[in-house]
């Protein structure tokens, strides 16, 4: 609950990342029961939702890897009070963005077309796999994010925190801070 009493409305999104962040999630055990209590959980990649909702705490997994992950992710900013970058692929491109090294065609060619076996559904080629943008971004060097919550992935712990702290409308206890 917030200081209002309503619920929290959260939601989690996964662009490029492994999903480790959002198991670490799932590594509060008992701890999410007592936030099931004081939020309202509004999408996850566990949840089936057509369109992105408005939210009070929006935590995201992961770099920005392709058109549809930069499109999502700026409807997220939009209707998000305060997004959290989760994880060290969110915060520093991390392993997405190794890749970075190496243009997106030569890329491509290397790892499909160079292939002896046929590849169906070569990213942007016409298939329904988005196309790669050039360079894998971090978040906020797309929209402003509110909270940098680093690791690899997250302590459970530290998100709970972090949960816990904005359900109750105080400054969370960590090494985070507001951005700007
Ligand atoms: S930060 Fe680590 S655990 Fe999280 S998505 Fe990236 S690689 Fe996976």
């Amino acid at each position: 609950m917030d200081p209002a009493g309503r619920k929290v409305r959260v939601a989690t999104a996964w662009l490029s990342g492994c999903s480790g962040c959002h198991m670490s999630l799932l590594d509060m055990d008992e701890r999410l029961l007592e936030l099931a209590s004081r939020i309202e959980l509004m999408a996850s990649p566990l949840t089936d939702w057509k369109e992105f909702p408005e939210t009070d705490v929006t935590l995201v997994e992961g770099a920005v890897g392709n058109v549809e992950q930069l499109e999502l992710i700026r409807l997220i900013r939009s209707r998000s009070r305060l997004l959290v970058s989760l994880g060290d692929c969110a915060i520093t491109g991390n392993v997405p963005a190794m890749r970075n090294v190496y243009p997106v065609e030569d890329l491509l060619r290397e790892s499909y077309e160079a292939q002896s076996a046929p590849v169906i559904g070569v990213p942007g080629r016409g298939s329904a796999v988005p196309r790669l943008i050039d360079r894998v971004l971090q978040v906020h060097q797309v929209v402003e994010v509110d909270y940098f919550l680093p690791g690899c992935p997250p302590d459970a712990g530290a998100i709970y925190e972090l949960l816990a702290a904005l359900c109750e409308g105080r400054q969370p206890a960590l090494e985070t801070r507001r951005f700007g």
